[in-house]
């Protein structure tokens, strides 16, 4: 009767220059690191998903520590098929929603970790791993590249958003929500005036020939006041969440212009629109 040969291995064995010993260290080397690997996923799945978060928000926070160069940007998610990129947090809310290990980022605003290849987030999911006003605006940052989706111009970021990272988060949108309504209707009321006065300017032309000393004119429209933002500031331990910023109607009023430095020159430079108080 046959019985089954064992498979030969003497060959292999002599092809590797590696001595037994160390063959066995290899192996031990190997297994230990499966038991370590095994060790920390069953630690890990002891843990609640806000445990979990926490961990992982430690682990970021001890990156950036690190990481000098490491910045973490807001940025709008593109249109349509480029709005690829999944969501890397480990607890991602959203993917278990959906019953997912990791999904799409829809939302209108994403963040990026300047992390090569890059990684990105849900801003809530984030949100629950980083005190993100803390690292706004030295590591924090409103992406200001420009992107070929919007025709290789950068986004122009709302008053709401540009004023919660300038000031680490302690903003109050009621006051900012007021000021943009009062400079919704200034900007009707000066437009207003600049129609007003071309029309006196052509009247006092046609009639008096613009000589102010015949002149019997009705006097010439005053220009509205301007309004000012003010009163929006808090405390540094009363701090506006980056979400609620983003859930609000007015989160892109007011953007920055951009101004294009002339038809010679590429450049181009971004003005804001509203004014503020000197304090
Ligand atoms: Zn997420
Ligand atoms: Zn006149």
């Amino acid at each position: 009767m046959n019985t089954p040969r064992k498979p030969r291995r003497n060959r292999r064995r002599s092809e590797s220059p590696t001595s037994p010993t160390s063959a066995i260290r290899e192996r031990e080397e190997i297994l230990k690191s499966i038991a370590e690997f095994a060790a920390e996923k069953e630690r890990r799945s002891r843990m609640t998903p806000e445990e979990k978060t926490a961990e992982n928000g430690l682990r970021l926070r001890r990156r950036l520590e690190s990481e000098p160069a490491l910045t973490v940007l807001l940025q709008p998610t593109p249109p349509g098929y480029m709005a690829r990129a999944r969501c890397r947090a480990d607890y991602c809310s959203f993917a278990e929603e959906a019953g997912k290990l990791s999904i799409e980022i829809k939302d209108e605003y994403r963040i990026v970790l300047g992390t090569q290849p890059r990684e990105y987030f849900h801003v809530s999911c984030l949100e629950k791993m980083l005190d993100l006003p803390s690292h706004a605006p030295t590591r924090f940052r409103l992406d200001t590249d420009c992107y070929r989706w919007n025709q290789d111009w950068p986004w122009t970021w709302g008053l709401m958003l540009r004023k919660w990272f300038e000031h680490g988060g302690c903003i109050n949108l009621g006051p900012i929500a007021g000021y943009i309504k009062v400079h919704k209707r200034y900007e009707k009321e000066d437009g207003d005036y600049d129609t007003a006065w071309i029309e006196w300017h052509l009247a006092h032309q046609r009639k008096c020939n613009g000589d102010e000393e015949v002149c019997k004119c009705p006097p010439p429209p005053e220009a509205p006041a301007e309004p000012f933002l003010q009163d929006y500031q808090t405390k540094k331990s009363d701090v506006c969440p980056l979400s609620e910023v983003l859930r609000h109607g007015y989160v892109e009023r007011l953007a920055s212009a951009i101004q294009v430095d002339g038809l010679l020159n590429p450049g181009f430079s971004l003005v804001n629109p509203e004014r503020e108080q000197e304090r």
